[in-house]
């Protein structure tokens, strides 16, 4: 199936308002097929730029591929730090260290709560209900042997 130059910028057009929506931008300038590979770049300053097709962006939501290895380790540390206190990280997608995160603490009786990833992970927060039960009882526990 042979596209004709309209069809090829109509398409051409379409995916550079894709790559605007996700906050980056298509740097091709021409359309040769589907299969085709343009080249993109995010809105992360730090990553290079990478080329994709029209399918895989368009159709297959697929995106910067160091956006998205950063995301599953912005995930991975969430899960860390949640397993550190004991407890579970319940979201299974990361897009900004803004998003709110739910958690679960060790504490059975507690429900799962929301938070930022950023105040958890690099905040140090934790349970509010765990937090207030531990104020109510008395002040951090002294490391051993001091
Ligand atoms: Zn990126
Ligand atoms: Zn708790």
């Amino acid at each position: 199936m042979k596209l004709t130059e309209q069809e090829k910028s109509f398409l051409l057009d379409r995916v550079k308002k894709i790559a605007e929506e996700k906050g980056g931008k298509c740097l091709s300038d021409s359309y040769v097929n589907a299969l085709g590979k343009l080249e993109f770049k995010c809105s992360n300053p730090n990553h290079q730029t990478w080329k994709a097709n029209y399918i895989n962006v368009a159709h297959n939501n697929s995106w910067c591929p160091c956006c998205k290895r950063d995301k599953q380790e912005q995930l991975n540390r969430a899960i860390q730090v949640a397993k550190e206190h004991g407890g579970e990280c319940l979201t299974t997608e990361y897009n900004h260290s803004k998003d709110r995160f739910i958690w679960k603490c060790s504490n059975p009786e507690h429900a799962t709560w929301e938070s930022r990833f950023s105040s958890v992970v690099n905040g140090g927060h934790w349970c509010p209900n765990c937090y207030e039960e531990n104020g109510r009882k008395k002040p951090k526990k002294k490391n051993k042997g001091s």
